[in-house]
């Protein structure tokens, strides 16, 4: 259930209200709107009746909610969620660029990316020092000494810090680095690391699990939102289907669905969707176009020798490129929206 307060409800109304909601043995989520609070309600099992509030006063309507997922739901909260990230809005109508390396390799390749990225105008950086690998041989990251590299692009360029997080030991330091903690496809639905991602209060990127639907992708995200931090962007990184040919099937309807049917702002992953670099360009593209508000692109000095995801990495002439069409596409969608 949503309960909507009237448009001059004062704060001891919503106070109440929210303390009814506690005393029914439910968690209140106060959802500010620019013509009026909304307040959520999560933890009943059953519908709600509206009767339970009818006599307090400020109260303008109480709504059911038709979906399982709630908070992250545009019925709850109709205006877009803003992520603020240092001082860059992600959600805003812009479209950021996340770009960087797959992995954390080296010094050098790490700084010599950085400064590509940050020349095109991206205000992201992106690359993993704890890689989830399908094989255990695989390069599965620099780990700490990858942290630090990272700690240095942050502090010498104008770039916040995407990197991965794939477990509750290892949360604290890399969110020490972390600006957004990247949750990633295969830990989607690992809700201890989500709770704890969520209590930290900070950026969290949740790209959707290969084999996740769209609806599962929003039930995780509620996860972060019933903890109290709305600071969630939401990442199509392509889905496993019959397709061969691709790496994955990257599911644009899925960002204009997660557009549609929630507040979060949507990031567009054509890299480790399709898999193949000169297939990356169109497809971040088409995403840009499609209303995503952001594309993560992956980038190497030299993909040929790349210890992860080459085969996807962009050079820095093609990524330069790009960056370039993502953002003349981004003003023209700003417009169309
Ligand atoms: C990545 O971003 O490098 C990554 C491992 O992505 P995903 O979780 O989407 O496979
Ligand atoms: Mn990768």
């Amino acid at each position: 259930m949503l309960i909507l307060m009237a448009q001059g409800a004062t704060r001891d109304q919503i106070e109440k209200t929210c303390q009814r909601i506690r005393d029914m043995g439910f968690v209140p989520h106060e959802i500010p709107g620019s013509m009026r609070t909304a307040i959520g309600i999560t933890g009943n099992q059953g519908a709600l009746s509206p009767q339970a509030f009818a006599h307090l006063p400020g109260i303008s309507e109480c709504v059911p909610v038709s979906k399982p997922y709630k908070l992250v739901s545009r019925e709850v909260k109709p205006e877009p969620t803003v992520v603020d990230v240092r001082g860059v809005r992600v959600g805003d109508g812009s479209c950021s660029i996340i770009a960087g390396p797959c992995s954390v390799e080296t010094r050098d390749q790490t700084l010599k990316t950085a400064q590509v990225v940050a020349a095109s105008g991206a205000k992201f950086f992106r690359g993993g020092a704890f890689k989830p690998r399908t094989s255990p041989y695989a390069f599965r990251g620099l780990k700490e000494e990858g942290l630090r590299i990272l700690d240095d692009v942050k502090h010498n360029f104008d770039l916040r810090i995407v990197t991965e997080v794939m477990d509750t030991e290892t949360l604290p330091a890399v969110a020490e680095v972390a600006d957004v903690l990247q949750i990633g496809a295969r830990n989607m639905q690992n809700f201890s690391l989500l709770e704890a991602a969520a209590r930290l209060g900070k950026p969290v990127l949740l790209k959707r699990g290969m084999s996740a639907t769209i609806q599962e992708l929003f039930m995780a995200a509620e996860y972060l939102l019933s903890l109290g931090n709305y600071n969630v962007l939401l990442c199509e990184r392509g889905i496993r289907t019959f397709e061969t040919m691709t790496r994955n099937t990257f599911d644009l309807s899925a960002v204009v669905m997660i557009t549609h049917h929630t507040h979060l702002p949507v990031i567009a992953d054509p890299s480790h969707a399709v898999g193949i670099d000169w297939a990356v360009p169109p497809l971040a593209r088409a995403a840009v176009v499609a209303g995503a508000d952001g594309v993560m692109i992956e980038v190497h000095p030299d993909p040929d020798s790349a210890l992860s995801d080459g085969q996807q990495s962009l050079t820095f002439n093609e990524y330069s490129k790009l960056a370039a069409d993502i953002a003349d596409l981004a003003a023209w969608t700003a417009k169309h929206r």
